[in-house]
């Protein structure tokens, strides 16, 4: 069985991995959002579908998921999650605005 150590190993090498394609694949795009310091991760709640690409890519810890009831009362799925920025935590490095597939994070002015 896998142990949790194994697991973390794996997710700590996927993160690598994902980090380092986005960094390829998205240069460009990458120097045309805003991001440093001043700036701070922001997601639109609506938008976000509770996927984990962006707290996989964060090295910050800066992203957490917290569960949303859906907004139709027929529909009862306890794992329904969106993600959060914690503020203090965000270096401003736009690493989740790349990873996220439905452009649900934007940078802000801090
Ligand atoms: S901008 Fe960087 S540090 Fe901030 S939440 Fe996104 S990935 Fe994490
Ligand atoms: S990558 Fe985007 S859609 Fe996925 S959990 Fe993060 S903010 Fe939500």
């Amino acid at each position: 069985m896998t142990s949790k150590e194994d697991l973390a190993n794996r997710r700590a090498i996927e993160a690598e991995r994902i980090a380092i394609s986005l960094a390829r694949q998205k240069g460009e795009m990458r120097s045309e959002i805003k991001g440093g310091d001043e700036t701070v991760a922001w997601v639109t709640e609506d938008l976000c579908i509770g996927c984990d690409q962006c707290t996989i890519v964060c090295d910050d810890n800066a992203i957490e998921l917290y569960s949303k009831e859906m907004k139709s009362p027929l529909l009862d799925v306890p794992s329904n999650r969106k993600a959060r920025i914690l503020k203090d935590e965000c270096t401003g490095c736009r690493l989740c605005v790349l990873a996220c597939p439905t452009d649900a994070i934007k940078m802000i002015d801090r």
